[in-house]
């Protein structure tokens, strides 16, 4: 048994890469400047360092460097967009019922505070239909925010589509890409998305920085006010280490994306298959194609995750979000694609990346088999 749990839970957080490390380490000692002090060569050398940090997130997203700006993450991002474009009481915004608690909860705020907030049900499969998003924009509609990609059940929003139908409709279009970003293309000029949010620590980077993609033109107005670092949009001294861990993430994962997409895609469709041969009654939730690369998640009838993950200590696995998995409330997401309660207190998510091998997928299968089938003699279940 190795001594350290094999890595399965790579929606929650991702190790930092150590060439990402590496480049941030002289941002920690030698040019520590602050990057608004530009009266003396320490600022200027990090402000130097934060501007081509930003100019190369904006190439990643093919946006422009001033429509960048950089936050403690998505959660910060999420928030921001949000109470950056909603002002005024009896503003009406849309957003679904899969998103991450980054945005349902502001938008639960904003509701008590006498907004007005539509949450779109997504189809089984967790997509959001353009049709029915047309439908339910209103005369006071001032922000759509949905999702690029589901972080349970890995689901891939038709973001153009989506876009397309605010533009029609002069809305802004938000997409939360913070489980996207590094796994499948996101592009801002494709998708025609008017904000973005995106965190490092999801793509081999550090935690605690994000970014905010705000599109030129757009009005926005942040929450926040003080020193007015981030054109405003997030004032307070800038992590220049973090920024540059993400400029360097983000760098690697354009050039090793798209091969480790393929190699995730056939990992995880092996585990797939091999799990739903070997143990019977087995449900798995998410589309089968249109799905991020690494994500699976699966239930096996009359067996509790938790007691499942407590017999399968060399893996580290989640059930549900791990932002939730201490609460023990059945997924809002599964829920939301109309999973039962019991069936959603026995979904495992299984989130694999760039360190895991065919090896680690196959001893996963194998393990699963055994546990499953001893709870289910254990409970009585044939
Ligand atoms: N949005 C989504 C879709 C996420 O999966 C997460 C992280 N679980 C967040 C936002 C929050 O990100 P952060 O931890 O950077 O605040």
């Amino acid at each position: 048994m190795p001594s350290t749990p094999i890595y399965l839970d790579h929606h929650s957080t991702t190790p930092c890469d150590p060439r990402v490390v590496e480049r941030m380490l002289p941002y920690f000692t030698e040019t520590f400047g602050n990057p608004a002090a530009i009266t003396h060569e320490y600022g200027r050398r990090a402000a130097t360092a934060l501007e081509e940090a930003r100019t190369a997130a904006a190439d990643f997203l093919r946006a422009r460097p001033n429509e960048i700006f950089f936050t403690a993450g998505a959660t910060e991002s999420n928030n921001l967009a949000i109470f950056g474009i909603m002002r005024e009481a009896g503003d009406h915004m849309i957003t679904s019922e899969i998103e991450h608690k980054s945005i349902l909860a502001p938008a639960a705020r904003l509701e008590a505070a006498g907004f007005e907030v539509t949450r779109l049900r997504p189809d089984p499969e967790g997509f959001i239909s353009p049709a029915e998003l047309a439908a339910a924009i209103r005369e006071n509609t001032r922000l759509v925010s949905i999702m690029a990609a589901n972080g349970e059940i890995g689901t891939l929003q038709p973001l153009s589509e989506l876009a397309a139908v605010c533009r029609e409709a002069n809305v802004p279009f938000h997409t939360d890409a913070t489980q996207a970003v590094g796994k499948v293309p996101v592009d801002v000029s494709e998708i025609e998305c008017d904000l973005l949010s995106l965190s490092a620590h999801k793509l081999y980077g550090p935690k605690g920085i994000g970014a905010l993609f705000v599109r030129r033109g757009v009005r926005f107005d942040s929450p926040m006010r003080g020193g007015g670092q981030e054109k405003n949009v997030r004032p307070g001294t800038v992590n220049v280490p973090g920024a540059v861990g993400l400029a360097a993430a983000l760098e690697f994962r354009a050039r090793e994306m798209a091969t480790e997409a393929i190699q995730l895609t056939e990992l995880r469709n092996r585990l797939w298959e091999h799990i739903v041969r070997s143990i019977p009654q087995t449900s798995v939730y998410g589309p089968r194609g249109l799905r991020l690369p690494g994500n699976l998640n699966v239930s096996f009838d009359r067996v509790e995750a938790e007691p499942l993950m407590h017999s399968m200590r060399r893996f580290s696995l989640s059930s549900g979000s791990a932002c939730s998995s201490g609460d023990r409330e059945p997924s809002h997401v599964l829920r939301a694609i109309g999973v039962s309660d019991t069936r959603a207190m026995e979904s495992v998510r299984i989130g694999l990346g760039a360190s895991t091998t065919q090896e680690d997928v196959d001893l996963l299968a194998d393990d699963l088999e055994l546990s499953v089938g001893r709870l289910r003699q254990i409970a009585g279940v044939r």
